[in-house]
């Protein structure tokens, strides 16, 4: 089921540090409520699989585990967002991280009558540490696993097209430390921003519990935000069968 034809489109914008499950929960956030998520870093990384001109010019910066040029960012969202999936709304994964970021996405939603909702995972630095070493990602579709919180059912195989898993360039622990600094000088002012300009702010306590846990209390804290989504279905439970 989707968000309802005649509501205001909503902008989930998924928001926390590198390792905080922004991925996994944008995922069963899909699952949900039937809208797409928009990962830049999905995004970018499609570009360096296919070896565009835009894969070529990021490379380093991305096997750095530094951010790319806000204009680019920017100008792929811009362009993703004005797709028709994307006319009852978004779950934005990884974006915006930067003021300069924020500042061209708030005014694109509030143009087109846009309802935002900032969905903050708030996790402990050493805990992100042992998550994002521990991380592994499907080549082919993208899936993520832990093998402490989220372990495919057979080890190193993905669960939805059997593909070897893989841990990702940016996952090694020196570059990890790297995103986690940028998140820390770049990302995290952000909130105080979102809380400026107004727009609805989830606080998600996301340290310790399993992932449908923190997608249960991120279902019970939007309901109360936004009205009218379907409530009752899928269970975080049914979404892993
Ligand atoms: P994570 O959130 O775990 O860092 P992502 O897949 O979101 O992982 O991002 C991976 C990399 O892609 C980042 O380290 C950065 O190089 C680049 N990237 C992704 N999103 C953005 C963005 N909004 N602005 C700038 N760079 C980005």
């Amino acid at each position: 089921m989707a968000v309802g034809e005649a509501r205001q489109p909503v902008a989930f914008v998924m928001f926390g540090s590198p390792g905080s499950g922004k991925g996994t929960q944008s995922k069963f956030l899909v699952q949900w409520l039937g809208i797409p998520q928009i990962s830049t870093g999905d995004m970018l990384r499609d570009h360096m699989r296919r070896g565009t001109q835009i894969g070529r010019d990021i490379a380093g910066l991305m096997r750095a585990g530094s951010l790319v040029s806000d204009d680019l960012v920017n100008e792929l969202v811009r362009i993703r967002i004005a797709e028709p999936d994307c006319s009852r709304g978004v779950i934005l994964d990884g974006y915006p991280r930067t003021p300069e970021q924020a500042e061209a996405l708030v005014p694109l939603l509030n143009g087109v009558g846009w309802f935002e909702v900032v969905i903050h995972l708030a996790v402990d630095y050493n805990i992100v540490v042992s998550r994002m070493t521990g991380r592994r990602a499907c080549p082919q579709c993208g899936t993520l696993y832990n093998a402490l919180t989220r372990p495919p059912l057979r080890e190193g195989i993905c669960d939805v097209d059997g593909a070897v898993l893989a841990v990702r360039d940016d996952d090694r622990e020196d570059v990890v430390r790297q995103r986690l600094d940028q998140y820390e000088a770049r990302t995290r002012p952000l909130i105080d921003y979102f809380r400026n300009t107004g727009a609805r702010l989830l606080e998600v306590d996301a340290s310790r519990e399993r992932p449908e846990a923190v997608f249960e209390r991120i279902r019970a804290g939007v309901m109360g935000i936004v009205p009218g989504l379907p409530d009752g279905l899928p269970t975080a439970q049914g979404m892993n069968s």
